[in-house]
């Protein structure tokens, strides 16, 4: 790296000087990622760093068909601005369906990595989808040698499906810290993307391929649910939601159009991936009703409690995605590919602890009435090769789902993949293993290994290889396949392979 000294005694013209401080400044820590493949076109990222920025900055970008930009088939600028933490957010159109391409943006006299992205193939194409199911990265819990593997997969797409930060300080015994306390504010958020954002492994995940990601209750405050908060301090939950839906949209590859707005962000989704899959990507934490039954002098928040003491447990009118978001899904359904991929935030498929059904309310299993609203719909539209993909519990989970889970002889109707953390600490596996034979619709629970889930879809049909990291505490940690799934679209459920 050419450094101010470097330049001096190289003989630099004193005029030169002010830019070569400038220079030290890298512009492009934190990397680059793109998103929202369509047939045409895609979402590209970047976010300029440094302390020294003017408020405005001119932002160009450049999208090749090949790694040496030589074919370019798109360029343009954008304007970064403070106000908006310097995130550019550019989106090429009008490019061909099912290919690769390269990425790079230019400012302040320097160059960001190369980024590899794709568009998906056109609607009518026959196609294959590689994709990686991720979730939970808390920062003081691991290192990232789940997405240091992920990279190099050939994947088409990752699937990330909430906490990709945590609000937490971390204690001072920290495999490593967060840097800033409890946040509470758009700069400690900023801060803290910035932070995960820095890990070299995370970078190469994102320069890799295309995100589709979603968010859980971590990204603002923990189990939070609309605008109320599980905590008794008194936060001001609307004002902190605002704060930090804000530095959400300013660190992902989002579209313009989903900037938000007063606290409000439209981001449940779906995207048709040829004639193979649609996946649609939903959003459980901004509409939902406060969890059933709340702590002790609290108004929100999760516990785990017996049915029979809670009576609002199975209130109908209790809902997970809001009206809306249920409607728009229900109404979406693609009934003429083979599979229906549902990328979501937490596990579906009932999980009770007790035999008289004991369960944890910040799941589906504290809305199971809105559950079973969303599987019988689907059930009822014959919804060809629904495939659940979800997170949020740090553990592997893979189920048969029904729309009655009591029903031990009941009709298996979709397919459940829920991934394991990429590092965030799991239960311990014994409360596991004393509740798999609770629910026997569950064919695996591991929450002792941190990882993620590699799913190769084909028209006859999808295979799921669950990963586990070796050591989480070691960057360079080697990854192992802990078991492997197939799904026929034709017969619904996982079978082990
Ligand atoms: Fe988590
Ligand atoms: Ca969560």
């Amino acid at each position: 790296m050419t450094t101010r000294r470097a330049l001096l005694t190289a003989g630099a013209s004193p005029w030169f000087i002010p830019r070569a401080w400038a220079a030290d400044t890298p512009r492009f820590a934190l990397g680059v990622a793109s998103g929202q493949p369509r047939a045409d076109g895609m979402v590209l990222w970047t976010r300029l760093t440094g302390t020294d920025l003017p408020t405005r900055v001119d932002v160009q970008w450049e999208l090749a068909h090949d790694e040496g930009f030589a074919r370019i088939a798109a360029r343009g600028v954008e304007l970064a601005e403070a106000a908006w933490a310097h995130s550019v957010h550019a989106e090429p159109g009008g490019l061909e369906p099912g290919r690769w391409y390269w990425y790079r943006f230019q400012a302040q006299g320097q160059r960001s990595r190369i980024g590899r992205t794709r568009t998906a193939p056109a609607a009518d194409a026959t196609a294959s989808l590689r994709l990686a199911l991720a979730s939970c990265q808390r920062w003081d819990h691991g290192h990232y040698a789940a997405w240091r593997h992920l990279a190099r997969q050939d994947l088409d797409l990752v699937a990330f499906v909430g906490d990709y930060i945590y609000e937490y300080p971390s204690s001072p015994t920290a495999l490593r810290r967060h840097s800033g306390g409890l946040l509470l504010d758009l700069d400690g958020y900023r801060e803290r993307y910035a932070q995960y954002k820095s890990d070299p492994a995370l970078q190469d995940a994102h320069a890799a391929c295309p995100w589709l990601l979603t968010w859980d209750d971590h990204e603002v405050a923990n189990d939070y649910a609309g605008t109320a908060s599980s905590t008794p301090l008194g936060l001001d939950l609307a004002r902190l939601r605002t704060a930090a839906y804000q530095a959400w949209w300013e660190h992902q590859p989002l579209a313009k159009a989903q900037r938000p707005q007063a606290g409000v962000m439209r981001l449940y989704d779906r995207l048709d991936w040829g004639r193979l899959a649609r996946v649609h990507l939903l959003d459980d934490r901004q509409y939902r009703d406060v969890q059933a039954c709340p702590p002790l002098l609290r108004s929100s928040g999760s516990r785990t409690l017996f049915a029979r003491d809670c009576a609002a447990l199975n209130d109908p009118a209790r809902t997970l995605l809001g009206r809306e978001q249920e409607q728009w899904l229900a109404q979406g359904w693609s009934l003429d590919r083979p599979w229906n991929l549902l990328a979501q935030q937490t596990l579906m498929a009932r999980f009770s602890s007790d035999p008289a059904g004991r369960y944890w309310t910040d799941g589906w299993d504290g809305y199971p009435a809105a559950r079973a609203r969303l599987l019988g719909a689907a059930a009822e539209r014959r919804v060809p090769g629904l495939v659940v993909l979800g997170g949020d519990v740090h553990a592997h989970h893979v189920a048969d789902l029904k729309v009655d889970f009591d029903d031990a002889r009941g009709t298996v109707i979709g397919s459940e993949f829920c991934s394991t953390s990429i590092s965030s600490h799991g239960r311990k596996q014994a409360a596991l293993d004393q509740a798999l034979p609770l629910n026997p619709h569950m064919h695996l629970a591991r929450s002792d290994v941190r990882g993620a889930i590699v799913l190769d879809v084909q028209a006859q049909q999808l295979q799921a290889r669950l990963l586990a990291v070796d050591d989480p505490t070691d960057a360079g940690s080697p990854v192992r396949e802990l078991a492997r799934f197939v799904v026929d679209p034709k017969q619904p459920g996982p079978q082990r392979a």
